[in-house]
């Protein structure tokens, strides 16, 4: 499965926010922007965003855990998460 990711590296300029709002918003409190969905990875708003990124932060991964929604670790504790209760990534990653 791919995933659209924004990882550690984000310095939080908004610029992927702009570009594609149905993707990306920007979490004031971690100061970063985040992955909204993942739906239609393939479209030119995706791609635009991830040029546009300066630090490259953005990208596709393939990713087999499908708990976490940033995750691409593929580890095995993370695809034995059962997120169902779960109400944010935090539970999940505190639970693994
Ligand atoms: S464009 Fe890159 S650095 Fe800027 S908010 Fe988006 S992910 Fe973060």
């Amino acid at each position: 499965m791919q995933k659209l990711v924004v990882d550690e590296k984000c310095i939080g300029c908004g610029a992927c926010c702009a570009i594609d709002s149905e993707h990306f918003d920007f979490d004031n409190n971690l100061g970063t922007s985040i992955v909204i969905s993942q739906e239609n990875l393939d479209t030119e708003p995706v791609k635009e965003a991830i040029d546009a990124c300066p630090v490259g932060a953005i990208y596709i991964a393939e990713a087999e855990c499908e708990n976490c929604p940033n995750c691409t670790c593929q580890k095995e504790e993370h695809k034995e998460v059962d997120n169902t209760e779960a109400e944010n990534t935090d539970e999940i990653l505190a639970t693994a």
